[in-house]
């Protein structure tokens, strides 16, 4: 088993201090959900873990099995077991898919010990065929002219592929139509099990009736302010967040 340990975490961004003292412990076989109002940190809190250079850590620790994360450059915490299917997954020009999870695959992998391209072949082809997608997008450049749905569905084929520790996925379920999101969650629910944990930051319960959460927490003003189970997500839902911010006398 691992454990991925936030403790403390103050973010910033340009001077502004978005993220106040977020604690978050994980451990592989849970699947976390983050929900929360715009705009409390829910991306920065992703962005974070990361390393994105944009995102200064002014206090607390990131720790995987007590390894020191925030000493780590990008890379290394990739290495680590780190991954992150963002939000606006960004278009790379003139480098295709299936090259693109080679190499990252490869990147995690000691000298030597990189994957054969039969093999490589062979399960991209199994997985492309798992998440119904078209054999033809293994060869296109990555996410160029994707659609918002294809982009998404790309994201659970690199998670598939990569297999990291832990995956933090930012609205993984945002412009979806629900055909896409079933073969997401099942991509997702796929992965689940001893040696992967993850993050699923989402606003919608929608997500949640497809994979069902372990722990359920709430984000508000760069805090993880509440934490639940599956129940929490359906009372959200329901109810939206007044009654939370009541409960911790939360001003707006
Ligand atoms: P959420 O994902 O919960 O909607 P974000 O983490 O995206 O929230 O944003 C939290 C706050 O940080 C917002 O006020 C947002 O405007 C600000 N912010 C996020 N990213 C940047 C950035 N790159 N530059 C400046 N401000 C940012
Ligand atoms: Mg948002
Ligand atoms: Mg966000």
């Amino acid at each position: 088993m691992s454990t991925l340990v936030i403790k403390d975490l103050h973010v910033s961004i340009e001077d502004k201090e978005i993220l106040k003292g977020l604690n978050l412990t994980i451990n592989t076989n849970e699947v976390h959900a983050i929900m929360g109002p715009n705009g409390t940190g829910k991306s920065t809190l992703a962005s974070a873990i990361m390393g994105h250079p944009k995102y200064e850590v002014t206090q607390g620790t990131i720790e995987i099995d007590g390894e020191n994360v925030l000493e780590m450059e990008v890379d290394e915490r990739a290495k680590a077991g780190l991954f992150l299917a963002m939000q606006y997954p960004s278009e790379i020009s003139g480098v295709t898919n299936a090259d693109f999870i080679r190499s990252a695959i490869n990147a995690r992998r000691e000298e030597g010990d990189e994957i054969s391209l039969m093999k490589f072949i062979r399960e991209l082809d199994k997985t492309m065929d798992f998440l119904e997608m078209d054999q033809d997008m293994a060869q296109r450049y990555l996410n160029e002219g994707f659609s918002g749905g294809e982009k998404k569905r790309n994201e659970i084929l690199q998670l598939m592929m990569i297999k990291p520790k832990f995956a933090i996925l930012d609205e993984i379920d945002s412009g979806l139509d629900i055909d896409a999101l079933k073969v997401v969650a099942k991509g997702i629910n796929e992965m689940r099990g001893e040696g992967f944990g993850c993050i699923a930051i989402t606003h919608y319960q929608r997500l949640l009736n497809y994979i069902t959460p372990d722990h359920v927490h709430v984000m508000m003003q760069g805090r993880v302010v509440k934490s639940g189970g599956p129940e929490l997500a359906q009372r959200l839902e329901a109810e939206g967040y007044d009654w939370i911010k009541k409960e911790l006398g939360i001003e707006d």
